[in-house]
């Protein structure tokens, strides 16, 4: 979007008061503020209204699914089409950036010292509000801040550049302490500090357990982009890729299966279109690409000696009863076994926590990190979000949550 576009688009705005799509945005950004900025020529301002609600502003007007947050209930769509409010995110925080990252603002004395580990949307997000507040931060993590949008988001959908300008900028309010973190270590942080967040993703794939697993050419979905996102050049991807799984991970390791060179990407998924969890644009772009999906189709097997070259698949048709999810059970249709070529198959079934050292913290029944209203664990003084209590979401949400849980500890270490 250029200068002119972007003010066509915000003159659309209705300016709606209570507007829906502030409350939509977990961040809470002030949509309607920031696009009267852009209509009246304010554009750094804009940028300063976004900045100021979200920690990753530059990110998340790269890969913010607007679709299922502020844009999904802008009420202009009622008469024509919804404002493109990413768009607009983006082009005002890109506009900043061209004229250089504007520099915060003066913060109060320190009043405490607050530990957060992981340098995911969540940590970084926390650590943001903390500093805001006065507080000492001090954020730890094994890699390079920014998460999953630094090791695992494909650069074709998130340049390195634009999480930099993030990661920079919020480098300012916290000491940044490169350690994995361990049940000892932990048990040192919480001793040290007035309080710890923590924010340490998802970062173990679920396996299939099926026969075969183990055999060569089985990749783990995060493993897979890891490695795409780090080596690009060194990664080596058979012709014929099969990937199970209907998440949004899924479709990211297709596209980048066919950016490797793949020739032939299928996905199996054993639910059909109406249950994927994807976003709709995600999933139309896969397509594009020439990604076939095969649904109600389950794996049963992964065929090789020491290497993969097929996977053994059975057709499903789904049930009448529902499971946790509310969506329908697929049930194996016995007799429909097929066979799939592949020189490699990528697991995408999912993410779990990946840390034994959380000690006796209480887990929810999916195995997340519990947590009461104001985001505090079973140990007290320990707040978590993210990722890690909710299961796999999005950016923004993990921001939110980190941003929400700052404004929790901030009471809690007021009231002590
Ligand atoms: C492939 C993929 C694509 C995605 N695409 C999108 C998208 O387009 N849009 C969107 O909104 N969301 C997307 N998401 C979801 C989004 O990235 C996550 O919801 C978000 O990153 C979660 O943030 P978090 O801070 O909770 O955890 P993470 O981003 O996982 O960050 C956790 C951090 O904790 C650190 N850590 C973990 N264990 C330790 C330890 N023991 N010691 C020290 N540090 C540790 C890790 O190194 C990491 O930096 C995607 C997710 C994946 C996997
Ligand atoms: S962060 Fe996402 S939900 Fe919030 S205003 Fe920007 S695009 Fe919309």
């Amino acid at each position: 979007m250029n200068v002119q576009q972007a003010r066509i688009e915000s003159e659309r705005c209705l300016q709606c008061f209570d507007a829906p799509c502030t409350a939509a945005c977990p961040t809470h950004i002030d949509v309607t503020k920031f696009i009267g900025m852009i209509r009246s020529g304010n554009i750094l301002g804009a940028a300063e209204v976004v900045k100021t609600s979200n920690a990753l502003a530059n990110t998340c007007g790269s890969v913010c699914p607007q679709e299922i947050f502020c844009q999904s209930v802008c009420t202009r769509a009622q008469q024509d089409s919804p404002i493109q409010i990413r768009e607009l995110h983006r082009f005002a925080t890109q506009y900043e950036r061209e004229r250089g990252y504007s520099i915060p603002k003066v913060f109060p004395k320190k009043v405490g010292k607050v530990a957060v580990i992981g340098a995911g949307p969540s940590g970084l997000g926390c650590a943001y509000e903390l500093a805001k507040f006065g507080y000492d931060v001090y954020v730890y993590d094994s890699g390079r801040p920014g998460g999953v949008p630094r090791n695992s988001i494909p650069s074709f959908r998130l340049a390195d550049d634009e999480l930099d300008l993030d990661t920079k900028f919020l480098s300012q309010f916290f000491a940044l302490k490169r350690q994995t973190i361990d049940a000892k270590s932990f048990k040192n942080i919480v001793q040290s500090h007035g309080a710890t967040f923590v924010a340490i993703g998802l970062g173990l794939d679920r396996s299939l357990g099926i026969p075969g697993e183990n055999l060569k050419g089985v990749v783990p979905v995060l493993t897979f982009l890891e490695k795409a996102k780090a080596k690009p050049r060194s990664m080596k991807i058979g012709k014929k890729v099969v990937i199970v799984g209907g998440g949004n991970v899924s479709l990211d390791a297709a596209a980048t299966a066919k950016r490797l060179g793949a020739e032939s990407v299928i996905l199996i998924y054993r639910r059909s279109e109406k249950e994927m969890r994807v976003w709709k644009s995600e999933l139309e772009e896969a397509r594009a690409q020439g990604v076939e999906i095969r649904f109600l189709t389950n794996p049963v097997k992964v065929v090789g000696k020491s290497r993969v070259t097929g996977i053994k698949c059975r057709n499903t048709r789904l049930s009448k009863k529902k499971d946790k999810t509310g969506r329908p059970i697929p049930v194996e249709v016995q007799g429909s076994d097929f066979v799939l070529e592949a020189n490699a198959v990528i697991v995408a079934i999912g993410q779990k926590i990946k840390a034994d050292w959380l000690g006796g913290i209480k887990r929810t029944s999916a195995g997340y990190i519990k947590v009461d209203d104001d985001f505090q664990t079973s140990l007290p003084g320990v707040f978590a979000g993210g990722d890690v209590i909710a299961g796999e979401g999005t950016v923004v949400q993990s921001v939110a949550h980190g941003k929400h849980a700052a404004q929790a500890i901030h009471e809690f270490l007021s009231a002590k």
